[in-house]
């Protein structure tokens, strides 16, 4: 029997690319989505502007689920198929099971009367409910259950003559995080929510301008590192750009961007070698595992070293954070690589008869037993979500012998859902949730001699310049930046 391996940690979305100027423009999409591979595993496409003989624009479409290696398998596609000097590519994460999955992967392309238009999104409309809605009763009829279609809707109803102010005006109707790459017949336009929720940067390779969901899409195309897309702002890259250098710039006059960037990004989500909100993730990590070592020690029992390990990957650079500082305040410890992660799994596997999650945390990691046995081991993982593999993972490794086991992690207790495109599971599930945050219940659940969390404040700290309030963690505190709509339901409107 085939077994889904479930990964206990939130999900994103999607993510975004975009490149006009260049002759092989699919290609560099198909390299940029790889290297964005890990903010959407379940589906991608790309879609190319090209023009025909008789000198119209024309789109290429290909798009699919699987990973970008997959769906683009064929180098056919991307050499004859994806023609052009212009294309956006976008990677999605489904729900599982989800029937409407093919038709809502992206990029959505319509032809309008003012030709065509493609669109892909990372992020989460709050108030595409209630403008869906409003929408079906003017007599719009929608193809998929994906908030990205109502932005598409907004803009080819506008009554405005000019591309750029019908993007506008759409965008002056939604509400909640979108880092948006907007593909015409003469421009490439990239668009960020007011509040700036995820990452959207703009590169330039030779002749060529770039939008990227992370920068680490930039480094594998050798693309210089331009500017980040600010918060509120439109970017329009088109002919005159190109020749010029110059990028086009538009802001809202009544919007008064106020950033609040996921804090999850930093976390967990994003690529540490990627430049997001103004720093390394890396360096961000690094900073999260200090605070987590100043304010959660793990102390020598008997004079021995204590042994630090991470959960690869998403948390090696916080578990070097943190034994660089817990060696600065005195304690006498040590990195150690106590997990192997295996890289060679795929999304199932056969499951030949034991429980599930056991086995899929034994496919997925084993022990390094000389290193861990007889040893105060600490280990530093990103986030818990439901416990279940945490669980598992601290009955891994308490076969390997250690003297104690203590639980570090580099976030708060995870208690609301996110509302912004970061996929949780249903509140019930949350472990946080269920056990009340009483952290003690938690780490007993789990099966560790102790468990700490990094508080809200702890993690800001970490984060934030002093003095400014620039992230959102509602995820933690309950506190959303924005109204938010409580009957939204995802499985309606899944990306
Ligand atoms: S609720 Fe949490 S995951 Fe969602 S945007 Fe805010 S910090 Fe990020």
């Amino acid at each position: 029997m085939d077994i889904k391996l479930i990964s206990d940690k939130p999900k994103c979305f999607c993510g975004v690319f975009g490149i006009a100027g260049s002759p092989t423009a699919s290609l560099e999409t198909y390299y940029g989505l790889h290297s964005l591979q890990h903010r959407g595993q379940e589906a991608c496409g790309i879609v190319t502007r090209d023009v025909n003989e008789s000198g119209k624009s024309v789109f290429h479409i290909h798009k699919g689920e699987g990973l970008v290696s997959e769906v683009f398998e064929d180098s056919n596609i991307l050499s004859n198929t994806l023609k052009g000097f212009a294309a956006i590519g976008h990677n999605r994460y489904s729900t599982t099971g989800s029937s409407n999955s093919r038709k809502n992967i992206q990029p959505f392309v319509v032809n309008y009367r003012m030709g065509n238009l493609a669109v892909a999104h990372n992020g989460n409309l709050t108030n595409a409910k209630i403008l869906r809605t409003e929408l079906i009763n003017e007599g719009a009829i929608f193809q998929t259950t994906s908030d990205t279609e109502v932005i598409l809707h907004l803009i080819a109803r506008s009554r405005l003559n000019d591309q750029v102010e019908q993007i506008q005006e759409a965008i002056s109707k939604i509400e909640g995080a979108y880092s948006l790459v907007i593909l015409t017949d003469d421009k490439l336009i990239a668009a960020r929510d007011s509040h700036g929720f995820r990452p959207l940067s703009i590169g330039r390779h030779n002749d060529s301008f770039i939008i990227a969901s992370e920068t680490c899409a930039f480094d594998l195309l050798s693309a210089e590192f331009v500017r980040e897309v600010e918060p509120g702002e439109l970017v329009v890259i088109d002919n005159e750009t190109l020749e010029t250098g110059k990028i086009k710039s538009f802001f809202f006059d009544d919007i008064v961007p106020v950033k609040k960037h996921c804090v999850f990004e930093y976390i967990y989500f994003s690529r540490p070698d990627s430049f997001i909100f103004g720093h390394n993730v890396d360096k961000m990590r690094r900073r999260l595992g200090k605070v987590l070592a100043r304010n959660h020690p793990v102390l020598n029992e008997n004079d021995e070293k204590v042994i630090v390990i991470s959960v690869p990957d998403s948390s090696n650079t916080t578990a070097l954070g943190y034994q660089t500082e817990l060696e600065k305040i005195g304690v006498d410890c040590k990195l150690e690589i106590g997990l192997i992660r295996s890289h060679y799994i795929g999304r199932t596997f056969i499951q030949p008869g034991q429980g599930k999650r056991e086995i899929g945390v034994r496919i997925k990691f084993n022990t390094v037993k000389g290193v861990l046995e007889g040893r105060t081991v600490v280990i530093v993982d990103d986030s818990i979500v439901r416990g279940t593999t945490s669980k598992q993972l601290v009955k891994l490794i308490r076969e390997a012998n250690p003297l104690s086991i203590h639980f570090r992690i580099s976030s708060p207790p995870i208690t609301h859902p996110c509302y912004y495109g970061m996929d949780f599971p249903s509140k019930d599930e949350l472990i946080a949730y269920k056990y009340q945050s009483d952290i003690k219940e938690i780490g007993k659940y789990l099966g560790v001699d102790s468990l700490e969390y990094l508080t809200t404040e702890e993690m800001l700290e970490a984060v934030s310049e002093a003095g400014t309030d620039n992230f959102c963690h509602a995820c933690f505190s309950g506190k959303y930046p924005t109204p938010v709509d409580l009957s939204f339901k995802k499985e309606i409107y899944e990306v």
